[in-house]
C-alpha cells in the first residue's frame, strides 16, 4: 500500500526519508552487526548515537551551555508531577496560563504538590478555549516559584504568539505540540518539556530541556526516577534509556538539520497553516473558531457546517489517502495535525480534498 497522508495529532508522521534509513540500519547498524535495540545503552556504538542526538538537538535549538538535555520516559504527562516536584525548592505556589486542554491537567496534577494560582483561565467566559491571553491580561502572582504554559494546545489548536514575560521567574513550558515546528529563544525557559511522539520521534522518549540551576532541590519524597539530578548526573543513563526512540529521534534530528533547520522548517510550516486556514475561512462550509493570531500552525481544527455530514468526510477523506482527520471528542469535528514531517503535498491534497467535498455535499 502508498504511505498515507496521515494527520494524526500523535504519534504522529515521521519522515519517509528517516524511515528509510532506520529500514537500512535494521538489521546492521554501522557495521556493529545489530540492530539499535539489541545495542546495550552502556555500550560505545550506543553511547555515540545518544551523544550525537544530544549534539544536534542542541544545534538546533540553539540550547545554551547552562542547559543540559534530558532523555526521558513517562511521556509529558510525567512531567505535570515532575516540574512541581523539582522546581518549588522550598515554596508552596505557582503560577499556571490556562489556555486548553492539556494545561487544566497540567493543572490539575500540580494541585497535589502546591497551591495553584490560574493567571488566566482563557476558557472563563465562554467554557471553550479559543484563545491566548494578552501580557496584560495576565494576574501572575509575586510568590509564585515558577511558571507554567502551554505554547500550543494540541486540542483546541491555541498557540501563544508570544513568550510571556514572568520577570526573574522560571517559566516552564509544555512544547510537546510544536517544538522544533519554529525558532525558540531557550533562554527565556527554565525548562522546557514535550514528548516526542509529534514533532520529534516515535512516542515513549520525552524530552526536557532544563537550566543547571534549577536541578537538585526536589521536594520531600520525590521518587529518585522524578528527581532531574538523577537524570542530568547519569547522562539519561540513569536507568535503562528508549534507546531506539532516541536513535530515531537522532535520525529526525539529522533529517532537520539536512532540510536547514528550524527557520527553514518554520517557514514551510508557515505556508502549510496559512494554506489550510485559507481555504477553511475561505468558506462557509469550514469553520475554526480560534482567534486569529493564536492559530496554531500545528494542529487545526476545523468544523463542517452540517456535523451529519462527518462520518462520511471522513469515510471519503480515507479514501483519498487522508487519514485520522477525526477532531477530539471534546472539541468534535475534524483536526488536521500538520506537524514537521507532513510535506506541503499532504497540506494541498487536503485542501483539494476539502474543496471538492464541499462541491459535492455542500
Ligand atoms: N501536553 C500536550 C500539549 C500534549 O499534546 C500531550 C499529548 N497529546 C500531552 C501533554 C501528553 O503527552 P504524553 O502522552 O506524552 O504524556
Amino acid at each position: 500500500m502508498a504511505r498515507v497522508f496521515n494527520f494524526s495529532a500523535g504519534p504522529a508522521m515521521l519522515p519517509a526519508e528517516v524511515l528509510e534509513q532506520a529500514r537500512e540500519e535494521m538489521l546492521d547498524w554501522n557495521g556493529s552487526g545489530m540492530c539499535v535495540a539489541e545495542m546495550s545503552h552502556r555500550g560505545k556504538e550506543f553511547m555515540s548515537i545518544a551523544a550525537q542526538a544530544e549534539a544536534d538537538l542542541r544545534e538546533l535549538m540553539a540550547i545554551p551551555a547552562n542547559y543540559k538535555v534530558l532523555f526521558l520516559q513517562g511521556g509529558a504527562s510525567s512531567q505535570f508531577a515532575m516540574v512541581p516536584m523539582n522546581l518549588l525548592r522550598g515554596g508552596s505556589k505557582a503560577d499556571y496560563l490556562l489556555t486548553g486542554s492539556w494545561g487544566k491537567k497540567a493543572i490539575k496534577e500540580a494541585k497535589r504538590y502546591c497551591e495553584v494560582n490560574t493567571a488566566f483561565d482563557a476558557s472563563a467566559e465562554s467554557g471553550k478555549f479559543t484563545f491566548a491571553p494578552s501580557q496584560e491580561q495576565l494576574n501572575l502572582s509575586a510568590d509564585a516559584a515558577f511558571v507554567h504554559y502551554t505554547p500550543n494546545e494540541t486540542i483546541e489548536g491555541v498557540e501563544f504568539d508570544y513568550v510571556p514575560e514572568v520577570g526573574d521567574k522560571p517559566l516552564v513550558a509544555d512544547f510537546s505540540s510544536t517544538i522544533l515546528s519554529r525558532p525558540v529563544d531557550v533562554s527565556k525557559y527554565g525548562v522546557i518539556y514535550a514528548g516526542a511522539q509529534k514533532n520529534i520521534g516515535p512516542a515513549g522518549l520525552t524530552i526536557c530541556i532544563v537550566r543547571d540551576d534549577l536541578i537538585g532541590q526536589p521536594v520531600d519524597g520525590t521518587p529518585t526516577m522524578f528527581d532531574y539530578k538523577t537524570h542530568a548526573d547519569a547522562d539519561s543513563m540513569y536507568n535503562t534509556p528508549p534507546t531506539y526512540a532516541w536513535y530515531l529521534a537522532g535520525l529526525v534530528f539529522q533529517w532537520l538539520k539536512d532540510k536547514g533547520g528550524i527557520p527553514a522548517m518554520a517557514e514551510i510550516n508557515q505556508r502549510k497553516a496559512v494554506k489550510l486556514y485559507a481555504a477553511i475561512d475561505g468558506s462557509d462550509f469550514y469553520a475554526n473558531p480560534v482567534a486569529v493570531a493564536n492559530r496554531s500552525w500545528m494542529n487545526v481544527p476545523f468544523t463542517l457546517a452540517d456535523s451529519e455530514l462527518d462520518a462520511t468526510f471522513l469515510a471519503e477523506a480515507k479514501e483519498a489517502g487522508l487519514t485520522t482527520l477525526k477532531g477530539h471528542r471534546s472539541v468534535g469535528g475534524m483536526r488536521a495535525s500538520i506537524y514537521n514531517a507532513m510535506p506541503e503535498e499532504g497540506v494541498d491534497a487536503l485542501v483539494a480534498f476539502m474543496a471538492e467535498f464541499e462541491k459535492k455535499h455542500g
